[in-house]
């Protein structure tokens, strides 16, 4: 268990000892691993009692000066380890610990993952390794020796630059680590085991050259090229537009399997899961290849943003989190679309984010206290601490923003430093060219402070003859858990006119700070009113209300010149046929003028806007759908969503066929060419499925062709089709990729969300399954995440659904507390159901409460929350 107890930001104070260097030496023995730390450690003032922390540790010697110590004169607990009387005078505590990896389950600290050795030490995973202070402010010097067995362990990593050093015992082999850089223990890392290197060479803007490295599994270097080439465009990337260059000679990254997150920016030896690096064409779909990319770039960024910038404290969490998240998705808009990026990452924000910001679980991007800081990697912190920086970005623009973040680096950097130095920089360096910032600093600090999800409501009026458009603005935030009342936000919102030509009238970027507002935009004047273009780019996280006629709306889907915009009024009217749809009250006007206009935009396609067209034609989310209707029904929403694609696909059968056609000269172009027509590909088959026996021959011939895309498009396509060609396809795919756990885990996600009637104990059988790894959170996310995207299954109307989840959130959380409690949170919306369903999952997660003491701090702390 770890130690439970609220922690608190207004309670920060510095650690009273300064800690310049930290000595490690490790023994990786056959059935233990020995650590032998040695901390250099300077009082900052006498008297102050020496508390470190210490998690499952064996302690066996404790010595000061290399005296040892007496037992009265340490206190030892289940989680500190307190000297109450340490010298006054610099001194060395050297400590040895002996570890069990093999037995660690939790994934933190470390482990044992395939017979391999690693770490995960943020955010208090070190404490698992050794006793320290293990808190980001405290920056050291490290130097790391690792000895193991020669034939187990041949490879012997950590951070900084290591060197090969003697060893007298027979059999084994060692390794010293020095890395040149302060840094803190969360960004200690290490990995012992068999491994095969790939190495390449980066030569950066000052000429210097850097050694890359991965390490993989033997038999995986083949899937490596696409990761190497995604690392050296994120460092050619950061050179050109951030003026940032890397700073070590050598860069290595690791593959594991059992990872509790996507990946880990460890100093110059990132760690990743598995999937996030082995990856082409034929073992992996664009999207996967676009995100691999994305989160190499996110790792390697993080070097500047986290690592060499650190936080002060877990509260500053999105300090590095929220700008290295902004930076990865400029990064890629950069590289291919940036239209259709910024359309995906506001579906995803939907969907998630302001999902959690509505929800028991609601937080600000920075929170004022936590218990498990571990339930803080959130998309709060992460997505929407990003679009924080977008706005400023936005009110700044592109020259003052980047002016800003060098006054960042040059003030910060070799730091912990916080979300207030952070802002306080930016503003500092945008206005040095003399001109006002813009916006009232003060005021835009609330968006870190203030959770939940503001609603902008706009209102238009048209005046005919001086051709000004009035809009009138108001904004609001509901209350959220513990912030009853919310103030106004600065809301940067860009606006514009469309003509009925479709020509773009006055564009302008205003700064809504108050409750309300009213602006006026110039037209030509004409008794037809243009079409009021909003939230343009989606300029500010929030939810749009905006009362506008139908014709504007179809205006804008067909005509506005902003892509966004375009998809955005798109969505809008999906998100309208389909709520009324769920309602029993289709709206069979708006339907026919929505498929009007699908009809246009698929006729109208040009080359090279393929991607978008496949965005456009893309339904709202359930998440999505569900936060807009009250009581939500998710079955009635899925059915209402299934029943939509049948009329789309009937109404519009001509032309997705000739889309069809046009789209499979894409089918065997590379990554990322192609892409686009494979998107569409996919849309057409989805849609077409249901009733067309050829599409589904297509599709079931596809799960054994050479792209990955289309064979995962396809088993999706077929999924919610009781047909022979469903069964077929999956058999196939099974077959074809039972080795490879990285694809099959894809397998597993379509097998456990497949509506069909006796789902539930598919899923129970999925868990027995051979090739099913309980110890592999990405198994888990794909079987139990699965699941819970089997709307009808997991909101079955006798509760059995949740219950089971219930079963299996209570199983993995005594072994893996932090995907534990991370699934917990699908239990998030039980009040916004009508009172059936709500009592259902009410009572599921009770049973998980009941539990009690048995519970995880982390799970605990969840569960906690959503019954408050
Ligand atoms: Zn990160």
């Amino acid at each position: 268990m770890g130690a439970a107890g609220t922690v608190r930001l207004v309670d920060y104070s510095p650690w009273p000892f300064e800690l310049p260097t930290v000595e490690l030496d490790v023994q990786i023995q056959s059935d233990h691993v020995s650590v032998t730390s040695q901390l250099q450690l300077e009082p900052r003032q006498p008297g102050q009692a020496l508390v470190l922390q210490g998690v499952d540790l064996q302690l066996e010697s404790i010595s000061i000066d290399q005296t040892p110590l007496n037992k009265d004169q340490w206190v030892l607990d289940q989680s500190t380890l307190t000297i109450a009387q340490p010298p006054d005078q610099p001194f060395v505590l050297t400590t040895r610990c002996r570890l069990h990896p093999d037995s660690n389950r939790s994934l933190e600290g470390l482990y044992a993952s395939e017979g391999m050795l690693t770490t995960q030490c943020e955010a208090e995973g070190f404490r698992r390794i050794a006793f320290h202070p293990d808190r980001p402010d405290v920056l050291s010097r490290w130097t790391v020796r690792l000895e193991a067995d020669q034939a187990r362990f041949p490879v012997l990593l950590s951070n900084g630059n290591g060197i090969s050093i003697p060893v007298e015992a027979e059999g084994r082999h060692a390794m010293r680590w020095i890395d040149p850089s302060r840094k803190p223990s969360y960004l200690f890392a290490l990995v012992a085991g068999q491994l095969s290197e790939i190495r390449d060479e980066y030569r950066t803007a000052s000429g210097r050259s850097v050694a890359l490295r991965l390490h993989v599994e033997p038999g995986d270097e083949s899937y490596t090229a696409h990761a190497m080439a995604s690392l050296k465009r994120s460092m050619e990337w950061d050179e050109r537009v951030y003026q940032l260059e890397y700073d070590l000679d050598e860069y290595n990254i690791v593959a594991v399997r059992h990872f509790n997150m996507g990946a880990m920016e460890n100093k110059s030896l990132n760690i990743f899961n598995s999937k996030l690096v082995l990856a082409d064409a034929e073992t992996a779909t664009d999207g996967e290849l676009e995100r691999v990319e994305s989160v190499i770039a996110h790792e390697y960024f993080h070097n500047w943003t986290g690592n060499r910038i650190t936080c002060r404290d877990w509260f500053q969490l999105s300090l590095k989190e929220g700008l290295t998240v902004f930076r990865d998705q400029s990064f890629t808009a950069d590289l291919h679309s940036a239209a259709v990026k910024r359309i995906e990452d506001v579906a995803m924000l939907r969907n998630t984010q302001f999902r959690e910001d509505a929800g028991p679980t609601a937080h600000p991007v920075k929170p004022s206290e936590y218990q498990a800081i571990d339930n803080f990697y959130t998309t709060t912190i992460y997505e929407k601490g990003a679009e924080v920086i977008r706005m400023l970005h936005t009110l700044l623009g592109e020259e003052r923003f980047m002016r800003g973040i060098a006054e960042y680096v040059r003030r910060f950097d070799g730091t912990a430093a916080t979300t207030e130095d952070f802002v306080e920089s930016i503003a500092a360096g945008a206005t040095q060219d003399g001109e006002p910032l813009g916006f009232d600093l003060d005021q835009f600090r609330g968006w870190y402070h203030q959770a939940g999800t503001p609603l902008l409501s706009i209102d238009q009026r048209w005046d005919a003859e001086r051709g000004e458009m009035v809009v009138s603005l108001q904004q609001s935030t509901a209350a959220t858990p513990g912030q009853p009342v919310k103030t106004p936000m600065v809301l940067p919102v860009s606006m514009a006119l469309i003509g009925s030509d479709g020509r773009l009238n006055e564009e302008r970027l205003v700064v809504f700070d108050r409750e309300s507002a009213t602006v006026t935009l110039q037209a030509a004047p004409a008794a037809q009113a243009p079409a009021l273009s909003v939230l343009r780019s989606f300029s500010a996280p929030v939810v749009l209300r905006q009362s506008r006629p139908l014709a504007d709306t179809l205006l804008l889907l067909a005509a506005d010149d902003d892509p966004f915009s375009r998809w955005d009024a798109a969505q809008s009217l999906y998100r309208d046929v389909l709520l009324a749809r769920a309602s029993d009250q289709p709206d069979q006007p708006k339907e026919a003028a929505l498929i009007d206009a699908l009809r246009q935009r698929l006729g109208a396609l040009t080359a090279g806007h393929e991607s978008e067209l496949a965005t456009l034609l893309g339904l709202p989310g359930l998440a999505e759908l569900e936060s807009l209707q009250s009581p939500a029904d998710p079955p009635a929403l899925y059915r209402a969503v299934m029943a939509f694609r049948e009329r789309l696909a009937e109404e519009l059968r001509d032309p997705l066929h000739q889309l069809l056609s046009a789209a499979r000269v894409g089918w065997t172009q590379a990554w990322p060419a192609g892409q686009g027509h494979r998107q569409l590909t996919a849309v057409a088959w989805t849609w077409l499925a249901a009733d067309d026996q050829e599409i589904r021959r297509e599709a079931l011939s596809a799960v054994s062709g050479p792209s990955m895309t289309l064979a995962r498009a396809a088993l999706r396509a077929l999924q919610p089709v009781d047909c022979t060609e469903r069964d077929e396809a999956s058999r196939l795919f099974e077959q074809r990729w039972q080795h490879k756990p990285v694809i099959l885990d894809a397998w597993f996600s379509m097998e456990a969300s497949m509506p069909r009637s006796d789902a539930l104990d598919h899923v129970r059988g999925l868990l027995q399954h051979p090739r099913f790894d309980p110890l592999a959170p990405n198994s888990l996310r794909a079987v139990l995440g699965g699941f819970t995207a089997n709307t009808l299954a997991f909101h079955a109307d006798d509760g059995s659904g949740y219950q089971f989840m219930a079963e299996q959130i209570l199983d993995v959380d005594s072994r893996n507390p932090i995907t534990a409690s991370r699934m917990a949170k699908v239990f998030s919306r039980w009040k916004t159901y009508a009172d059936d369903r709500s009592a259902l999952m009410h009572q599921a997660i009770r049973s998980l409460a009941d539990r009690g003491g048995e519970l995880s701090a982390n799970t605990q702390e969840v569960v906690t929350l959503l019954l408050s």
